[in-house]
């Protein structure tokens, strides 16, 4: 293993790759990742469910989207690698007033950005998505531009593009402390030996807040479990059908050949690190889902996995130097979005890290919003 980098990036998840893609393409010198296990992506990034959307509540992070989703439509020219991105839409269904009144408000700010998103009436649903139960919802949002992706198409293309631009990438090499010498960042010590660097990217995902505590900061980042539950074949699910959220039932599903991937957030998950299955959320999850689609009842089990987000107390990302320490970069606490902005995530952190303005005004994203109190809530979480 090289013994000095210009910067080391820990984690190789989707957010490590893509800031270290983007730096290499902006020549910045000798870029190491540095990942724990013997895979890329084998954290949160693996366990993801491929969703990709912009509709959020706040400007940031719709406008955070709305850059990764040009990136996803044009990968292969920006990253050179064929990754896909199925535009089939998010639609968000909505049974009371005031989610359509909370909508209606994001999904103006959302035109206002550009974004071609629709409010639907419920006799519009079906023929976007076939065999979901309506008669309880009274309108419905729909944005086209939205879809899926396959985090393992996305690591592989991140990854091959930083080796072909000579990152320098170590699996199975643990961040086991962070040396510092008169309040900077000196170097990194791991289970392979020491790395001098001025610069560490904190890209650890659900671990992001353990690397703080290597240097004595907090980093607000925990770590929740969340669950999905695939199917067996379903003959009645098209090709075309897309990301459905039921928004009073905090249920989403999609399709996942050749069935549906489900999925659900129970908020009352306490922190921790334990990724495994609970029969009883697996469950639930069946259970919500054969109420907003009846037909699932015949439906098999096709698999079921556990894996964490990594959340922040507003929801929103922190990207942007640690205030505490010189030289300590971080990329994380993407609260369950973290595919889906890692492109934009990539390029915003690589123009910073070369003294560039970033495309998108990130101030809300900083890392010192928690110590000023300056947190603004994004509400439009699964
Ligand atoms: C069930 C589920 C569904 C999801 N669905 C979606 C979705 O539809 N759309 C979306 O955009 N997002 C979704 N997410 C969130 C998304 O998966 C994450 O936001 C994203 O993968 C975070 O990427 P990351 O690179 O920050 O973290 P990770 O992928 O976890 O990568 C961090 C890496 O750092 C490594 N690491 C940690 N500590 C060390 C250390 N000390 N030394 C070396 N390496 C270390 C880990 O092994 C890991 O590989 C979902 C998450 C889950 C759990």
């Amino acid at each position: 293993m090289t013994k000095s980098a210009d910067v080391v990036i820990v984690g190789g998840g989707i957010l490590g790759l893509a800031t270290a893609y983007e730096l290499a393409r902006r020549k910045f010198g000798k870029i190491v990742i540095l990942e724990k296990e013997l895979f890329l992506g084998a954290g949160a990034t693996s366990k993801c469910a491929g969703g990709i959307r912009a509709q959020f509540t706040t400007r940031v992070n719709i406008e955070m989207s709305m850059l990764s989703e040009k990136i996803l439509a044009n990968f292969e020219d920006e990253v050179g690698y064929h990754a896909l991105f199925d535009q089939v839409g998010y639609m968000f269904l909505l049974s009371d007033e005031n989610e359509l009144a909370e909508f209606s408000k994001a999904v103006e700010l959302q035109r206002s950005l550009g974004l071609p998103v629709q409010l639907i009436e419920p006799s519009e649903i079906n023929k976007i998505a076939p065999e979901v139960r309506t008669d309880d919802i009274i309108k419905a949002t729909f944005c086209k531009n939205d879809g899926l992706a396959d985090p393992s198409d996305l690591i592989q293309g991140y990854a091959t593009g930083a080796r072909r631009l000579a990152v320098e990438i170590s699996v199975e090499t643990e961040v086991t402390g962070i040396k510092t010498s008169g309040g900077k960042i000196a170097g990194v010590m791991t289970n392979n030996g020491e790395i001098a660097t001025p610069l560490v990217v904190n890209a650890a995902g659900p671990q992001a807040k353990l690397i703080g505590d290597m240097v004595g900061i907090k980093i607000p980042v925990e770590p929740i479990r969340r669950q999905i539950v695939t199917t067996g074949a379903l003959d009645f699910i098209p090709a075309t059908f897309p990301m459905v959220v039921d928004v009073k039932a905090g249920l989403y599903f999609h399709k996942e050949s050749p069935g549906l991937l489900l999925g659900w957030a129970d908020k009352s998950v306490q922190p921790s690190f334990d990724i495994s299955v609970d029969p009883e959320y697996t469950d639930t999850i069946l259970m919500k889902a054969l109420e907003r689609v009846p037909r699932l009842e015949t439906a098999e089990v096709s698999k079921a996995w556990a894996g964490l987000y990594e959340t922040t107390p507003d929801h929103h990302a922190i990207i942007g130097y640690a205030e505490e320490i010189d030289g300590l970069f971080l990329v994380t606490g993407f609260s369950g979005h973290g595919l889906m902005h890692a492109p934009a995530a990539g390029i915003v952190t690589a123009e910073i890290l070369t003294g560039k303005n970033p495309s998108i005004d990130i101030s809300p994203l900083l890392p010192r919003r928690f110590a000023k109190g300056s947190v603004h809530e994004e509400t439009n979480v699964i």
